[in-house]
């Protein structure tokens, strides 16, 4: 079963795949205040803006965390 879920911010939602992840860390490490293992949810987007989430998820190696952004229409 495929496990998918999604963490909406203003106009941004981030789907976070957890099959894909490869675990390099990059995400806690750039934005710890977002991604906050042991948490629930473990991704608080809230604590960051859209942009610097946008960069930080561009820089995700394995695709495990990917986004949609929604309305300018
Ligand atoms: S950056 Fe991507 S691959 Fe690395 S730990 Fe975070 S979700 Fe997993």
């Amino acid at each position: 079963m495929e496990m998918k879920k999604e963490y909406a911010v203003e106009n941004l939602t981030i789907v976070w795949q957890p099959r894909l992840c490869i675990h390099s860390g990059i995400c806690v490490h750039t934005l710890p205040c977002v991604y906050r293992v042991g948490e629930k949810p473990w991704i608080q987007p809230e604590h960051a803006t859209v942009e610097e989430l946008m960069q930080q998820i561009d820089r995700c190696p394995s695709g495990a965390l990917s986004y949609r952004l929604s309305g300018k229409s």
